[in-house]
């Protein structure tokens, strides 16, 4: 890890009148979800092309549950880590306004945090493409799976964006007003591929803010978008900024503490 880099993010962080976090299924990897370009994992089992685009929901749904029941079980036991855990303490300490997450597993609001858009929905609701019903995921067990509509008895969709679906206005609407209006952006864990949620630190870079990237590898944000790369695992990166900003005794962070 590199502690020039750290204590950079920090300061940076410290400066800034508003900073907002974007993250991505990188930052879910060390609470056991693995994210599409692991070596292993589910995303081996099940081609996301081919499994988590609507196209394949309609035409075959009871296909995409087989890949939507080991999702969901991964995601009913999966805990926050320290990633999820530091990004929580930053919004309490108020150096942090918002997360902004493509990840659908509500983790970030596990580890405390209170503001957070998901872009790309949730697996916490689903709903009935036929009747419209809404039922409250939380409460599904294994043994529910794969879900059906308590009216009409068609198979649910969780409340996730697939591949072809469009992103929830609000979430879209919102993100774009926090982007704009920041003037940092934790970019953790997405390889910034995905459109339009990749635009986020664009626009806010755009508006001059500071671009600061957590990543065990280069995206196509580095060099150009990012102001700097701090590469390695956001479990222990971010824990470590969280320590640097509490060691200088951060103004937000002193009066919160006193
Ligand atoms: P991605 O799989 O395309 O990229 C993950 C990125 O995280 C990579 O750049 C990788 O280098 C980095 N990474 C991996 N482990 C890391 C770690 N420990 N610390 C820091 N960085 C790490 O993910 P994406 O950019 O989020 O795009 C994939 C899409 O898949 C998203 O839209 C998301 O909705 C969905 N997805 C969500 C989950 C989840 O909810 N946890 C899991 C898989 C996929
Ligand atoms: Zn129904």
């Amino acid at each position: 890890m590199n502690h020039q880099l750290i204590e950079r993010a920090a300061g940076d962080i410290l400066k800034s009148k508003k900073t907002i976090a974007f993250t991505g299924a990188g930052i879910s990897v060390e609470s056991g979800i693995p994210d599409f370009r692991s070596a292993e994992g589910l995303w081996q089992k099940y081609d996301p092309e081919e499994y988590a685009h609507i196209h394949a929901f309609h035409s075959n749904p009871d296909k995409v549950w087989r890949m939507l029941k080991d999702m969901f079980t991964l995601v009913m036991t999966a805990k926050p880590n320290p990633a999820h855990i530091g990004l929580a303490e930053l919004e309490r300490m108020g150096l942090l306004s918002s997360v902004i997450t493509q990840n659908v597993d509500g983790l970030h609001q596990a580890a405390g945090n209170k503001n957070v858009i998901e872009f790309h929905g949730t697996h916490r609701t689903l709903s009935c493409l036929t009747c419209a019903k809404t039922v409250d995921g939380t409460s599904l067990k294994m043994e529910d799976l794969p879900a059906r509509c308590p009216h009409c008895l068609s198979l649910l969709k969780p409340d996730v964006v697939f591949f072809g679906e469009p992103i929830p206005w609000q979430a879209q609407a919102y993100s774009f007003k926090e982007s704009k209006s920041c003037s940092a952006v934790l970019v953790v864990g997405t390889s910034a591929i995905v459109y339009p949620a990749a635009s986020i630190p664009i626009m806010a870079k755009e508006q001059g803010a500071t671009v600061i990237e957590i990543n065990m590898e280069p995206t196509p944000l580095t060099g150009s978008v990012s102001d700097y790369l701090i590469s390695g695992s956001a479990g222990k990166i971010i824990p470590a900024i969280v320590e640097e900003v509490k060691r200088r005794g951060g103004k937000k962070a002193e009066i919160l503490q006193s």
